[in-house]
Order: C-alpha cells, then sequence, then structure tokens
C-alpha cells in the first residue's frame, strides 16, 4: 500500500515538474493522452479567418485546445511572459514518433550541428516559425493559427512529409502586448461592413502604435541587445534548438506586394557566409513558385537589409541558420483601399499561411544541405577563429560590478564564454584588473557572432543602413575593451556564470554611512532610501574618511547618509534596503576627514526624490521616449509621469522637478507652453531635453546654445551633379544611421559623477549637434578629436562633429537646463552614457554655472 502510494506521489511529482516546464494544459493533455480531431480556429475563436483582429488570450484558448487533442504530436509551451504577463507561446509540432523523442533528438541535432557528432541523415531539420514580432502587423499571429491547425491535422500526404523530417517550433506572436494593443484598435473601428478608406479612424492608428511592445521598444531591434522578456525568452529557444531554418513574418506599408529574402546582397552583415545567402535564395525559389501559381505579386533583393546582427532575419545567418525576412502589405485594419486595390486581412493572413508552407517545403527539400551547411558553417567559423590574428578581446570594468555582471550575462544568453582574468593586465595602456575583467576568446563556437557583436569597423562596402552601422556592446556597456593578439595565460577554468552576490549586514550605531556612486545599482538603491524617507547628501569632491577598516578613499559624488539626521526607524530600512541591493557601505565613524571636506560641509549637497514628468504622446519620438521610461526605472529607479504634449498647458507643473523632453517634433507647442516652461525653469525646474527636444530648448532660449540643425549639416555633403540612381546612395551619406562617437566629459561635473572615465562612448543617430558654449562651465562634455568609434559617418560630418559639444548644462534662473544631441539610453543598452541621465535625475541640482558666491553666503 504504502509502495504504492509512494509510487503515485512519485509520478505526480514528476508531472508537476512536467507542468512546470511545460504548461498545465500540455500536463492534462499527457494524461488523457488520446487524440481527438483537432478543433477548427472557427469553432474556438467563434469567427473565421480575417473577420476579426485574434486577440492574445484568443490565440492562447486556441493553442491550448489544439495541443490537448494532439498530445502524441504536439508539445505547447510557455517559455516566457511579457511585461504585461502575457504568456508567450511556442508550440512544437512534430510526428508521434519524433515527439516521443524530442529530448533526444535535440541534444543529437545540437551535437551534430555543433560538429561534436558525424553527420546524420536520420536526423529531422529544426525550422522554427515565428510572426507578428511587430505587434500591429496581424496577419502573422493571424495566420499562425490556421498554419498549426493544418499541421496538427496533417491530413495531406505533404503535411505527413514535413512533420516526418522536420521538428517545427511554432511562436504565434512574438510581442503579445503590442499586438493585443493594435487588436483592441482595429476590432473596435469595424462595423456591420468594413471601410475601405484609409482615411477611416481604424487604419490610423494612435500614438504609440501597436508596432512597439509595453515599454515602446521595437522587438526587432532586441535580438542582440535583449533588454526584453519577450526576447530572453526567444533567445533561449532559439539557442536551446538552433534551429537550420528561422522564418520572420512581417508586414509592410500597404501599398506594397509582398516581399521575401534574400535582401539586398551588398547589406549583408559581412559575418554572414556567402552559403547562408545562396540558400536563402534557394528557399526563395520555393516561395515564387507558390505566388506564381497564384498570380501574386513579390519582388526580392530590394530594401530590407541583414546588417545588424539584432534583427529577427540577421541574428540567426551569423549562427548557421537561415533567417528569413517575410513582409506582406498591411490592410493595417480589415480592409484597405491600396495601388493593387481593395486589400482585405483575410488576403494578407492567406498569403502568410502560404509563404509559411512554402517555407516549409523549401526546407524539407534541402533538408540535406540545410543541415550540412549548418554543421560546416561551425566549422568553417573555428578555421576562421585559428587564422584570425585576433585571439579574443578583454572587457573590464572600474567598479561597477552589476554593468559587467549585465554584460557577461547578455554575452551567457548569446552562448559566449567568457573567463575572468586571474592576474592584473596591462594592454595597449589600459590596465585590466582582475576580479573585474574577462577575456572573450574568439576560439569558441560562436566565433562570427562575437566578431560581429564587438565590431568597431567604420568602413563599409555599401554605405547605406536600413537600421544601424555599429551596436558595438563593450561600447553600449561603456566597459574598457582591448583586442589581443596572445592568449593572456592567468584565466580561470571555469567560464563566468551568474550567482547570487551577498554583503555583510551593516552594523549600527556609525556616525553616518557611503554609499559609492560608481556602481549602476547605487542610484536604484539611493531611490529607495530616498522613498523611505532618509536623508542624503552627495559630496561635491573626493574625500577620504575613518572607518573601522581604516581610513577609506571616496570619489566625487559618494551618497553620505548621516545617523543624525535620519528619522525614527531608519536603520532597519538602510538594512533591509542594503541586502537587496547587495551594495557595500561603509561606516564612518568620525564627521572630521583626513581629506576633503568634513561631513557637516556645504559641499555635501542635499538629494531629494525627483517627481520626473517625461512627455509622451502624439509628436513624440515613442521609441525614444519609450527608452526614456524603460532607463529612469531600471537605472533610477523612478517611474516618470507620462504626460501628452497637448496637455502640457493644462496641468499643475508645480508638481515636478524635472520635465524630459525626447526627441520629437515639438512646433504643436505654442506660446503658451513656451512661456509656462520658462517661468516653470526659473523657478527652480530643471529641464533635459535631447535631440530634437534640445533644439526646441534652444529656438526658445531656454537652453542658451547654438544648434546645427540636420537639414543645415545636410548641405555639407557634395553632390557633384549625381545621377538619379544615385539618389539612395547620397540620402545614405545625408544620415546617421547609427554610430559610436567618443564623448571627453569633465569628471569634476556632477553630471559625470561615478563615471569610470572621463572618455565615454555615445550612440548618433541623427547628424544633429549643439555648439560648445561661449561660457564657462556649460560644456560638460565634448567630442574627442577623434571621436568615430564605429558606425559609418560621412567625414563631412566627422570634421563637425570634432568641434561640437556632446553635453550641455547650466543654470537658468533657479532651474537648470540639460541638453545632448545624442541618445543617451539608445535600445536601453547603453547604460554607460546612461549615468549622464541618472545623474540629471539626482544631481542637478549639485551644480551651478552661475558666478560662484552670486547666490550669497547667507542663502
Ligand atoms: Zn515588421
Amino acid at each position: 500500500m504504502s509502495t504504492l502510494v509512494f509510487g503515485m506521489t512519485r509520478t505526480f511529482v514528476k508531472t508537476l515538474l512536467g507542468a512546470l516546464v511545460y504548461s498545465a494544459l500540455c500536463w492534462a493533455s499527457q494524461l488523457a493522452a488520446a487524440e481527438t480531431l483537432p478543433p477548427k480556429p472557427a469553432e474556438i475563436l467563434g469567427f473565421s479567418s480575417g473577420q476579426w483582429h485574434v486577440r492574445h488570450d484568443q490565440i492562447e484558448s486556441y493553442f491550448r485546445a489544439l495541443a490537448q487533442s494532439a498530445p502524441n504530436t504536439t508539445r505547447l509551451e510557455v517559455i516566457g511572459r511579457t511585461h504585461e504577463q502575457r504568456p508567450l507561446l511556442q508550440l512544437v509540432i512534430a510526428s508521434e514518433k519524433n515527439l516521443a523523442q524530442l529530448e533526444q533528438i535535440r541534444q543529437r541535432h545540437l551535437a551534430v550541428a555543433r560538429g561534436e557528432a558525424a553527420f546524420d541523415a536520420s536526423l529531422p531539420l529544426v525550422i522554427w516559425l515565428g510572426y507578428g514580432v511587430h505587434g500591429n502587423e496581424s496577419s502573422g499571429p493571424n495566420a499562425a493559427i490556421e498554419v498549426a491547425y493544418e499541421l496538427v491535422k496533417a491530413e495531406s500526404d505533404e503535411a505527413k512529409q514535413t512533420l516526418e523530417n522536420a521538428i517545427i517550433l511554432l511562436q504565434p506572436s512574438l510581442n503579445p502586448d503590442g499586438m493585443d494593443r493594435f487588436a483592441l484598435w482595429a476590432n473596435m473601428h469595424q462595423g456591420t461592413s468594413p471601410v475601405a478608406d484609409p482615411q477611416h479612424r481604424e487604419h490610423v492608428e494612435p500614438w504609440p502604435n501597436g508596432r512597439p511592445n509595453h515599454y515602446w521598444f521595437d522587438l526587432n531591434r532586441d535580438w542582440l541587445p535583449l533588454q526584453h522578456p519577450e526576447s530572453r525568452a526567444r533567445i533561449t529557444q532559439f539557442q536551446r534548438w538552433l534551429p537550420q531554418v528561422l522564418a520572420d513574418f512581417h508586414e509592410m506599408g500597404t501599398d506594397g506586394t509582398y516581399f521575401f529574402q534574400p535582401g539586398i546582397p551588398s547589406r549583408n552583415n559581412p559575418q554572414t557566409p556567402a552559403k547562408i545567402f545562396e540558400l536563402t535564395g534557394k528557399i526563395a525559389s520555393f516561395h515564387a513558385a507558390a505566388m506564381d501559381k497564384q498570380q501574386k505579386l513579390y519582388f526580392t533583393e530590394e530594401a530590407f537589409d541583414d546588417f545588424y546582427v539584432g534583427k529577427g532575419s540577421t541574428y540567426p545567418d551569423v549562427q548557421g541558420s537561415v533567417g528569413i525576412l517575410f513582409e506582406q502589405a498591411s490592410s493595417r485594419g480589415h480592409l484597405q483601399d491600396s495601388i493593387n486595390g481593395p486589400l482585405s486581412f483575410k488576403t494578407t493572413i492567406d498569403q502568410q499561411i502560404l509563404m509559411s508552407y512554402s517555407t516549409l517545403r523549401g526546407a524539407v527539400a534541402l533538408k540535406a544541405e540545410l543541415q550540412q551547411t549548418q554543421a560546416q558553417f561551425f566549422r568553417d567559423a573555428a578555421q576562421a577563429a585559428k587564422v584570425d590574428p585576433v585571439q579574443g578581446y578583454i572587457v573590464g570594468d572600474d567598479g561597477d560590478a552589476t554593468r559587467l555582471n549585465a554584460f557577461l550575462a547578455l554575452l551567457a544568453q548569446h552562448d559566449i564564454k567568457a573567463y575572468a582574468l586571474t592576474e592584473n593586465m596591462q594592454v595597449q595602456g589600459q590596465q585590466f584588473q582582475h576580479g573585474q575583467s574577462y577575456y572573450i576568446p574568439l576560439k569558441q563556437r560562436q566565433y562570427r557572432l562575437i566578431k560581429a557583436a564587438f565590431s568597431t569597423e567604420t568602413n563599409f562596402r555599401d554605405n547605406t543602413f536600413y537600421d544601424v552601422s555599429a551596436w558595438t556592446l563593450p561600447y553600449g556597456f561603456n566597459l574598457n575593451m582591448a583586442q589581443i593578439r596572445t592568449t593572456p595565460n592567468a584565466l580561470a577554468e571555469q567560464a563566468w556564470q551568474d550567482s547570487v552576490v551577498k554583503v555583510s549586514p551593516v552594523n549600527a550605531g556609525a556616525y553616518a554611512y557611503a554609499l559609492r556612486w560608481t556602481d549602476q545599482q547605487a542610484p536604484v538603491m539611493l531611490a529607495a532610501l530616498l522613498q523611505q524617507g532618509l536623508v542624503i547628501r552627495s559630496s561635491l569632491q573626493a574625500f577620504s574618511a575613518n572607518t573601522p577598516a581604516g581610513i577609506e578613499q571616496f570619489a566625487a559624488g559618494t551618497m553620505v547618509i548621516p545617523a543624525g539626521l535620519q528619522p525614527e526607524g531608519w536603520f532597519e530600512t538602510l538594512q533591509k534596503v542594503q541586502q537587496q541591493f547587495a551594495l557595500p557601505l561603509s561606516e564612518i565613524t568620525t564627521g572630521l576627514t583626513p581629506v576633503g571636506s568634513d561631513l557637516g560641509s556645504r559641499l555635501l549637497v542635499p538629494v531629494t526624490l525627483p517627481k520626473i514628468l517625461l512627455v509622451a504622446g502624439p509628436g513624440m519620438n515613442s521609441t525614444e521616449a519609450g527608452e526614456l521610461w524603460f532607463s529612469l526605472e531600471r537605472l533610477a529607479g523612478i517611474s516618470p509621469s507620462l504626460v501628452e504634449p497637448q496637455r502640457l498647458s493644462k496641468i499643475e507643473l508645480g508638481r515636478y522637478s524635472h520635465i524630459l523632453l525626447p526627441d520629437g517634433n515639438y512646433s504643436a507647442w505654442q506660446e503658451k507652453e513656451e512661456q509656462l516652461l520658462k517661468s516653470w525653469v526659473a523657478a527652480g525646474g530643471v529641464v533635459w531635453g535631447q535631440k530634437g527636444g534640445a533644439q526646441w530648448l534652444a529656438e526658445k532660449g531656454i537652453l542658451q546654445a547654438k544648434v546645427q540643425r540636420s537639414a543645415d549639416l545636410a548641405k555639407l555633403i557634395p553632390a557633384n551633379a549625381p545621377n538619379y540612381q544615385d539618389k539612395e546612395q547620397l540620402a545614405g551619406k545625408k544620415r546617421i544611421a547609427g554610430a559610436i562617437f567618443a564623448a571627453q566629459l569633465d569628471l569634476s561635473h556632477p553630471l559625470a559623477f561615478g563615471l569610470p572615465r572621463a572618455m565615454l562612448p555615445v550612440f548618433k543617430n541623427d547628424p544633429m549637434l549643439l555648439l560648445p558654449s561661449t561660457e564657462t562651465f556649460v560644456t560638460v562634455g565634448r567630442y574627442t578629436d577623434k571621436p568615430q568609434l564605429a558606425g559609418f559617418t560621412s567625414p563631412e560630418y566627422v570634421e563637425q562633429i570634432r568641434h561640437a559639444a556632446s553635453l550641455l548644462a547650466h543654470t537658468q534662473g533657479r532651474g537648470r537646463v540639460i541638453a545632448m544631441t545624442d541618445n543617451p539610453v539608445f535600445r536601453g543598452y547603453f547604460v554607460g552614457s546612461g549615468r549622464i541621465l541618472v545623474n540629471a535625475m539626482f544631481l542637478a541640482k549639485a551644480f551651478d554655472t552661475q558666478d560662484a558666491g552670486g547666490d550669497g553666503d547667507d542663502e
């Protein structure tokens, strides 16, 4: 009896674990283990394909029902959750035989792909079908339902043959939060019959549209930086499975036809082997045949490049997979007029279904070649690593473990290994301290992805970029980086792994406690302490102080928590918050300091919790507004109030200490907004303007600076009587699609506190520039004499950048004005330059560009 109970319990526990890994319903279906007829989509949804835009909960209901009906050929997995807690679904579809030994197949497949086992023709192919990374491109997710149904039903010989030969990983919606935003919009405007008029409200989405995710990030730029849960879940599955083919379904403008890759040959990432491009072309012949049969229009090899490796169709290409981008003309709603006649939602869905099948057909037909190419890819990469004069990269940090660990965790997510230095090293004049420095050897499986992620290229064969031309990860994280040609001899044996950091609890009874400002988490911990009512001061200068461990040195910016000023119960709060953030606190025993100000000095300035208004709404660049929102929460620990620009004149500005103007078009702001902002700044407000926001502040005389506008700078690019065919190339030269520059900061300025070095990599994707101020102390950062770090920029622009300011800040009345024309928190991973934004939130009142003593000693 007891044995039986024990046995049952074990089974139950095992099943429970399974349910955790997969879904609760998958577990239920395993218990049932009986195949029934798969439900038709309309039976679950209540409407037929294209009649309404499916919501994500309806996709989930359908996929659960479908998986339950076919437990022997499907496995539904919840691979993550979005910011808004929608499940990220992946349906694995395979033949009964393959599904029964799925894990063994995966292991053998990985071994072959990685060159650890001999080629095995009996292994099935792994094909990834991913839909709707852009939420308002709904034909993909709506098609995914039909594709899944047909594959699970497997009535046709072709469907049966596909499942015999391939494991299919089907992700019906890569961006459920964005998709639901758009589905709600499209559905709420549909009446009894669809309105095709492009001016009908249904076809004109509000701000922010459904394309990006919850924080308004473009998830199809996040395959490399992995700032969002949707991307991390996806990349975990990619690395877990290494599919040979990855299909990425999108939509383009309503007047388009259909695009499938190959894209523009000259605009592939240089790490993409020719063979991958060739295979993309071979699979394309299957798409073309399917389109031809139905006499549908389409195009290839134009637009949509594969250069930036953070896109869904490029990321696989540098890892031995064939990534394919599909772009269907969008009905953006249920029916819309186009130059090709009325385009119905149903038509767009049907074409995505057609291309899903042609992908499967082409991939299965080319199975052996795809499998061999993938294995060969990693053999070739190993060979390239062998002859590469560069052995690897050393990266290091100066006292910011959080930033370094975030970088190493990102590499680990991409299956890139890093090894700790066990001795100090000096490379090219840079010091790399052991314990704070890591070596990333190129002789590892991800050779090509590392080359792409660390690239500092500034010369390109084609200067036109669909997306950015540089993204160098160590620059985004502001780490010291050196390429080295000999492997360091003092290295840890084990690659870096994430581990939980613990700090010993702080002791009661000190005169004051000090929090160093260098760690990326320090501002977030500061915000938590301020929210709990602690009184904190920031030191404007470096100092030393007595502690139980002896005299310790503290850099400018250090946050000092004087015991004598704190409210009741504060010490428990301090202990709790410190344990939560795991950052060290120093216990200072006396207010008298050996070097620098004593702790009661006026050079220790009060720090308060900022109340932030972020202008976000129609006219603003939603991507940059979203990056500010996301970064303020993550780097400063504060959720800003998001306020639409047209409401500025109607609200109580006195509630806010800070107003942030992201890039955008401010032409709708009139005299009223201008006057309100001027008096708010005069009364003590801190205004931050970036790009278009900075330009508006300068035009209105709030920012005392001269702006070189993009349109004026573009006139510097020589046209030399071009032929009409050179139009695109010329436009490419006039853009800064996205490049990285070196700025030199005044480290003694409060806006630069906590930064490890005067040289800071900054990201620029607009030629617009600020000229250095003629006033003293206003130009906090300027570009270096050789400012180009990575990416394409026309030489005419580089010459202008050399003489421009990267960060201006000045006093205005009792307020402060801070401006830059770079994007300080580009794609969320530019956490290095993000420190300037954070400092502007906590330390703006710590600087004053008016004459010293002007405020009087009595104030
Ligand atoms: Zn798209």
